[in-house]
């Protein structure tokens, strides 16, 4: 057993069954989603029209799940597979590449053609402002995420620029509302970090923003190009400009990312969940572990304070569509200070009535931020509500709460206690 297998959350047994893909994917006992998807042969032309290439993508997810099924219960090996030259993470890029152009990632719409906007500044934009460019603000071992995440030795966190919502108490808006923090990094740059950060022992790649969402095409790419790399010095300076823990020596081994010669990683998708349903269709073929974050109880809230619209029933959606696909997930709520009745009772309610074995993380270090912090310039009184830190009895009363609905929260909210 290796350190991760030790930890004693694994003990718990409700931890260990909703996150057994990611636990033996992140232990090399599996091998991620990704591998599978290049086994599953599909043969398409780049002059297909989009439906026909979403009739080939919904055929080829059925081939897949098969797969998926057979190999989690050992009934068949990656191995005894033939190689697809032309496969279901082709298709994923293809279909990226042609959103891209019309731009449907999340549940904005903004139907914007995102390819030219970096070389035509007259061109429109949608919400997130974004071109096809995609930044990376930070990268590196976080050792602040939940213990399933960062284990032993971190998750491999890689902190994208922008957003989709607009949170007036982000706690990364230094990252999320500047569009041009960070340095460009193009899919080959951003599989070369993921490859580092496996090698450096962390458990996952955890794809985090701002959202991930706004930087799909950047990330499909990127996975589809995983293996092995042969680094150089030169490639590692230039790497190492966005790492933030560069000043710690980390050996890199094989070792640690090896599934039977293949390089193996678990993708986490650490989201608020505010996506198009193409996105996730194209997502379930890659994504090991899901962290979503459920962050308003209503529309009124969501609108106010992030500005966005149609909040509650697309990320309510999400979260039912992935529990019912039997997904490895665990969801994030952070209770936020005069918004526990508005906000946390009906997140948690819902989550017991729509996925009641759910993971929850209820999350208590919520801190005035951005627009809501009253001793920064940026500081807006209308959102007053958010401006302080969130009281004990607000903490106490969400957690007898989630207690009350039964709710599987202790083992992952509590583990530092
Ligand atoms: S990622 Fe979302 S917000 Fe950005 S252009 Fe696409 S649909 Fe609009």
């Amino acid at each position: 057993m290796n350190t991760f297998q030790k930890l004693f959350i694994w003990d718990d047994a409700q931890t260990k069954n909703n996150l057994r893909w990611y636990y033996a994917v992140s232990s090399n006992e599996m091998p991620a989603k990704y591998l599978i998807a290049k086994k599953v042969a599909v043969e398409f032309h780049h002059n297909d029209d989009q439906d026909s290439l979403w009739k080939l993508h919904e055929d080829a997810t059925s081939d897949f799940l098969a797969l998926w099924q057979k190999i989690k219960n050992t009934s068949l090996e990656l191995s005894q597979l033939e190689d697809a030259n032309q496969n279901l993470m082709d298709l994923n890029v293809e279909l990226v590449n042609r959103m891209l152009k019309k731009c449907n990632f999340c549940k904005w719409n903004c139907k914007v053609d995102r390819s030219i906007v970096d070389s035509n500044p007259k061109a429109k934009t949608g919400t997130c402002q974004l071109g096809e460019i995609t930044r990376v603000g930070a990268y590196f071992h976080h050792r602040g995420e939940e213990l399933i995440y960062r284990g032993s030795d971190g998750s491999g966190t890689i902190f994208f620029t922008s957003c989709n919502l607009r949170c007036s108490f982000c706690q990364n808006g230094d990252i999320s509302k500047d569009k041009y923090n960070g340095n460009e990094t193009t899919s080959d740059e951003l599989a070369q970090i993921s490859v580092l950060l496996r090698l450096e022992g962390c458990h996952n790649v955890n794809y985090v923003g701002g959202d991930p969402i706004v930087h799909l095409h950047t990330i499909v790419r990127a996975i589809s190009k995983l293996k092995f790399f042969n680094f150089d010095t030169k490639m590692l300076r230039n790497l190492f400009k966005t790492k933030s823990d560069k000043f710690i020596s980390y050996p890199l081994s094989k070792h640690f990312g090896n599934y039977k010669g293949k390089f193996n990683v678990p993708i986490l998708w650490n989201s608020n969940f505010f996506m198009s349903m193409e996105a996730v269709r194209i997502l379930r073929t890659i994504v090991d572990v899901w962290l979503p974050d459920f962050k308003f109880g209503n529309n009124k809230c969501a609108r106010r304070l992030a500005r966005t619209p149609w909040y509650f029933e697309t990320v309510a959606e999400l979260h039912k569509i992935i529990y019912d696909w039997g997904e490895d997930f665990s969801i994030r709520h952070l209770i936020m200070p005069n918004h526990v009745e508005c906000c946390t009772k009906p997140v948690l309610k819902w989550i017991q009535e729509n996925t009641p074995h759910a993971l929850v993380n209820i999350m208590d270090q919520y801190h005035p931020d951005s627009f809501t912090n009253p001793n920064s310039p940026e500081y807006n009184p209308r959102y007053e509500d958010l401006s302080r830190f969130p009281t004990q009895e607000e903490i106490q009363d969400s957690y007898l709460y989630a207690k009350e609905l039964h709710l599987n929260f202790e083992a992952i909210t509590f583990e530092n206690f």
